[in-house]
């Protein structure tokens, strides 16, 4: 068939879990997907580096609760790559082991639809290796076989010779199938395979989930059983799983296991997360509230152009100066549309930002309050009759405007953005919240918690509070809310400090 549009497909291993185990390519096929259908073993926070206008569609797939048939998959695939579409096809792991990926790949390409394959890292591999046990080591095997436990239904005979696997040894890993481990054992042994033939089932590897239960081909079936153990799970069969009792490094950590919310915006929430994560818990990012272009463009367009004819520009907060310049750059090209308007900003973060664009900082009071900002400026000289720009959210205080203007000021007020609730949940973190709870929310901020609050959320019992200092511990206390934990040092490190010893004397309680 001939090529039709020029949309193409991406099949793209989303890795085994950890957000930290995806490939570089795959990250940059996200970013830029038009449609991204993806898998209930791909991790959806990934989902939050789609672009904004991404269509992101959920191909299910939890064993007997399909969402999309295999071939309405196929077919949905074709038809957006026909409409000139980037489709990302996110498929846990590695997108050819096992899953159904070789599939999809020859519907695109007997379409003749251009397609790419971005290799991920397997769960067949993953999975053990967070459970410390290498899949090969030179005393123990000189092979490893990859297998799985769910064949294809519509075959008559089992395609799986156990006899030749038992006969084979060395390192077997199994895929899918640990419902059916009672009878994949039983055919092991029947075949002559060893009853003290060690093994591990790694659920949910590589992600603050993870469980690891060990045993015998003997005893596996019935341990199973006994601690209620459900799948996804990898199994490995073979002497390498001894190896565990020295070399299990992932589930030694100290957050493993709790389950932690963390309520930044999207965009800020990276450092706490990542800390949390390194440290073994199961974060939840859950954005509260999302950045949103002003209720009237025009008007703040209007400002930004004339900014040069101003003799200065106070920026309030990191989001005001982006929102700014973002509107400036469309505007000008040439920075030196600024003219000679000098820049205040208030607060570090936001000063930072506005020297990260290699432009000035020409004023920063040491205190975010009004009063504060009034003096520095005073410092200056006159106040009276400067023409001052200030870029805030729509909804902030009054204060600076009238103090300044007060002084005599022409004050301007550009409002660069608004603040709004975040409804949206691409990632599945509010469902997923609301379906399992949590161990521990963290609030780094007064309005993280005011947010939070505001989205009305049933509150998961036993979830207990984290907070970055005593004003936020005020407000949360102001709310009728219980803070368990406050850190000392009032910043992300302190805060991660903080709830480490917390959990660490839990545990020795
Ligand atoms: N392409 C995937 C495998 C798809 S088949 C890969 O390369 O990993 C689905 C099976 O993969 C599941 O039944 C389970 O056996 C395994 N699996 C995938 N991700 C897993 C995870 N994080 N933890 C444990 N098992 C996982």
């Amino acid at each position: 068939m001939a090529k039709t549009a020029s949309g193409k497909v991406y099949l793209v291993g989303a890795g085994p879990g950890d957000l930290g185990l995806v490939t570089l390519r795959a990250k940059e096929c996200i970013e830029s997907a038009d449609v991204i259908v993806y898998d209930h073993l791909a991790n959806p926070e990934m989902l939050g580096w789609a672009g904004e206008g991404a269509e992101i569609i959920y191909a299910g797939k939890k064993a007997a609760a399909h969402t999309l048939a295999q071939d309405e998959i196929n077919k949905l695939i074709v038809e957006k790559a026909r409409e000139g579409k980037k489709v990302v096809r996110l498929k846990g792991g590695d997108p050819f082991v096992f899953g159904r990926g070789a599939e999809e790949a020859k519907a695109i390409a007997e379409e003749g639809i251009a397609f790419e394959v971005v290799p991920g890292i397997t769960s067949a591999i993953a999975g053990p290796a967070y459970a410390g046990v290498p899949v090969t080591h030179r005393a123990e095997n000189s092979h490893v076989t990859f297998f799985t436990g769910h064949e294809d239904p519509s075959k008559l005979e089992s395609a799986i010779d156990y006899s030749a696997l038992a006969k084979l040894g060395g390192t077997q890993v199994m895929l899918m199938g640990v419902e059916r481990i009672a009878q994949i054992t039983r055919e092991m042994l029947d075949k002559g395979a060893r009853r003290d033939l060690p093994v591990a089932l790694v659920r949910w590897a590589t992600t603050g989930r993870q469980k690891t239960l060990t045993g015998t081909l003997e005893n596996i079936a019935q341990r199973v059983i006994e601690s209620g153990f459900e799948p996804p799970a990898v199994a490995v069969f073979g002497d390498v799983v001894a190896l565990r009792k020295d070399l299990n490094w992932f589930e030694q950590r100290p957050l493993l296991g709790k389950r932690i919310v963390v309520t930044r915006t999207r965009k800020q929430a990276g450092a706490l997360t990542s800390e949390l994560r390194s440290l073994g818990a199961d974060v939840m990012e859950m954005p509260t509230i999302r950045i949103e272009p002003p209720t009237n463009l025009r008007e703040f367009g209007e400002l930004v152009q004339d900014a040069h004819s101003y003799d200065w520009i106070i920026f309030t907060s990191p989001n005001g100066v982006e929102a700014f310049f973002e509107m400036f750059f469309k505007l000008y090209d040439d920075a030196r549309e600024i003219g000679g308007a000098k820049i205040a900003a208030i607060g570090p973060a936001t000063a930072k930002r506005v020297r990260d664009l290699h432009l000035h900082v020409d004023l920063q009071p040491e205190e975010f309050v009004a009063e504060g900002v009034v003096r520095e400026f005073q410092k200056q000289g006159a106040v009276e009759n400067l023409r001052i720009l200030l870029a805030r959210a729509e909804t902030a205080r009054d204060v600076l405007p009238r103090e300044l203007s007060k002084l005599g000021a022409i004050v301007d007020e550009a409002f660069a953005y608004r603040t709004v609730p975040e409804t949206r949940d691409p990632t599945g973190a509010r469902q997923r919240f609301l379906d399992e709870g949590a161990d521990l929310i963290t609030f780094t901020s007064s309005s993280t918690v005011e947010n939070f609050l505001a989205l009305g959320l049933p509150w998961p019992k036993g979830m207990q509070i984290a907070s970055i200092g005593p004003i936020t511990s005020k407000t949360a206390r102001d709310n009728g809310l219980k803070v368990d934990i406050e850190a000392r040092q009032h910043d992300i490190a302190g805060l991660v400090e903080a709830i480490r010893k917390f959990f660490g004397a839990e545990k020795t309680k």
